[in-house]
């Protein structure tokens, strides 16, 4: 979106994102493609400084080098179990500089730095979204109702569906301000509730254009991200994308965008192994040639079990290429037992989207299996058009899921589990023995061998945050509260209706709260929400652009707007 970077003088964007934001403005508004209005953010509003409010105002100069500001007396739970009592504390401090954690732990000496009273909070690392379509928050809640593709059902849940409408119908008719004003919108909503990094696999490249406004949002929303550069979703299928350069622009946009690690939107290499061999081959080649992790949608009902076959045997594409440990693999519902070893030998990275793949009909999440193998998944939101982008969603499904599974396994056992995997008689039949090992009341088998347990609150949790820093590579930087890292850190309220009183840490955040105990975000060291408010964005300008962007889509799409469509 540079004026210069089109006319082939490639400039580094990089080094602030205040000037890479008036640039991109700059050139939109030159090219014509500006959204709405140019003011997207705003200073603070004038009440939070008002004289008493001093005293709620947070730190200045927060994230900048030497500035130092103290996080005082929350019950910190660091995710990081090596740190002295498994880094869980009832009550102690987190010092943070410039952008680093410099200490965790109770009564830290202050040292001149500023506090921030956590008493009554939880203090933990921020969460970690491995896989979000931010492109697509213009239609939130659109396909509620829907599955992946037309079953021929005539259903409302089978006939209004992502692949005809989300794919075909919507996203070809995306100008670059509609790709940014989304993805802007979208982090921001989910900076707010706590998510301080993300995957945003874009999958809107319809032109360099598309690109560029999607990594500068991402840069503008100003949390961690990994850009994932996928295809021209839709548009390639119906051929409406003269400007499509997916996967060759991957070279100028790393150079361009990525040229350096220290800072916080890093990339990686969209591969999609449903475009065909030469897109595989050509994509992961690409990715692989520019030191890029790799990430793929793995899915059975889109056929991809053979494909995945031959990717584990090192014959896929055009016959080499093989899945590594630089692959971040997405849903991996209903692979072989053959793949899945090899997933595993290779160390490469999996994502489950365990609410979407619940609602929409892409097979069972993987989650015994990977427990059975030893193996961990991180969590992925996936799609605002059918489902919310907040951690404490997925991280209930994951565990309501996987419960489900095995208390039911457990208490089937007797029979032999002969009811499963089928369903429809996952519920004790009438036939079912129910005295095997202990007769009369109470009817509570012994958890089988062989199972793996009932997730906990703390396995969730780390799935949220370790285990995505992990997905994407990014665990040497955040992930945890472990000094050295850079402090991407979130304070939750405990005393708030919904959660008080605490008695039990990793059980309030997953089985209590919400969106709405989200009180303060650091990233990086810089506080981005502070006491239930966003800091520097004027929502409801950016609100006014987004609903415009809504506008313009439905529109071009001819689908008409109904706020009570029955799908
Ligand atoms: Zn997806």
């Amino acid at each position: 979106m540079c004026k210069l970077c089109d006319e082939g003088k490639p400039q580094d964007h990089t080094d602030s994102l205040l000037d890479s934001r008036r640039d991109f403005l700059k050139a939109a508004a030159t090219t014509g493609v500006a959204a709405a209005g140019l003011s997207l953010f705003a200073a603070r509003p004038a009440a939070a400084k008002d004289k008493d409010k001093e005293d709620d105002d947070p730190p200045d100069d927060t994230g900048k080098p030497g500035r130092r500001y103290i996080i005082r007396g929350g019950a910190v739970m660091t995710m990081d179990p090596s740190m002295p009592h498994r880094g869980e504390f009832a009550k102690a401090d987190v010092l943070v500089e410039g952008k680093k954690i410099v200490a965790v732990g109770p009564n830290l000496p202050v040292a001149g730095a500023a506090q921030i009273d956590a008493t009554g909070r939880i203090v933990m690392p921020g969460f970690i979204d491995t896989h979000h379509h931010q492109f697509e928050t213009v239609l939130r809640s659109f396909l509620a109702d829907g599955v992946l593709i037309n079953d021929g059902s005539g259903s409302p849940s089978g006939s209004t569906t992502y692949f005809e409408f989300i794919l075909l119908t919507f996203a070809p008719v995306y100008r670059p301000q509609d790709v940014y004003i989304n993805e802007l919108f979208g982090g921001l909503s989910q900076l707010d509730a706590g998510v301080t990094t993300v995957h945003d696999v874009s999958q809107i490249h319809h032109s360099p254009q598309h690109s560029d406004a999607a990594i500068q949002a991402l840069f503008d929303t100003g949390r961690r991200a990994a850009f994932g550069y996928f295809e021209s979703a839709g548009a390639a299928i119906l051929h409406t994308n003269p400007g499509n350069q997916y996967p060759q622009d991957a070279s100028r946009i790393k150079k361009q965008w990525f040229s350096s690690s220290d800072q916080l939107v890093t990339m990686i290499m969209g591969g999609e192994v449903y475009l065909g061999n030469q897109s595989t081959d050509d994509s992961w080649t690409i990715g692989r040639n520019l030191d890029l992790q790799i990430a793929a949608h793995i899915l059975s009902p889109f056929g991809i079990r053979p494909t995945f076959d031959l990717l584990a045997a090192g014959t896929g594409g055009n016959g080499h290429i093989g899945m590594g440990p630089d692959n971040l693999f997405i849903h991996t519902t209903g692979m072989s037992d053959t793949a899945w070893q090899r997933v595993k030998d290779v160390g490469a990275q999996v994502s489950i989207a365990f609410p979407i793949e619940m609602n929409m009909r892409h097979g069972m999440p993987p989650i015994i299996r990977m427990q059975m193998m030893g193996m961990e998944p991180s969590l992925s939101t996936d799609v605002e058009c059918t489902m919310t982008a907040d951690s404490f969603t997925q991280m209930r499904a994951a565990m309501n899921l996987q419960r489900m599974i095995v208390n039911q396994m457990t208490l089937d056992k007797p029979n032999g589990n002969q009811n499963l995997p089928d369903p429809r008689n996952w519920e004790l039949p009438q036939s079912a023995m129910t005295s095997n090992d202990n007769p009369g009341f109470p009817y509570w088998p012994k958890p089988p061998a062989g199972i793996p347990a009932p997730l906990t609150t703390r396995d969730v949790l780390r799935y949220a945050t370790m285990n995505g820093a992990k997905g994407l590579r990014l665990d040497t930087k955040t992930g945890s509260l472990t000094p050295g890292k850079e402090a991407d850190i979130i304070i939750l309220d405990a005393s708030a209706i919904n959660v008080a009183p605490l008695n039990q840490v990793p059980g309030a955040v997953v089985s209590l709260m919400d969106r709405t105990n989200v009180e303060t975000v650091i990233v990086a060291g810089k506080i981005r929400k502070w006491k239930g408010e966003l800091l520097d964005v004027d929502l409801p300008h950016l609100r006014k652009q987004l609903e415009a962007s809504r506008d313009y889509v439905f529109n071009k799409a001819g689908v008409a707007q109904d706020l009570f469509s029955s799908q």
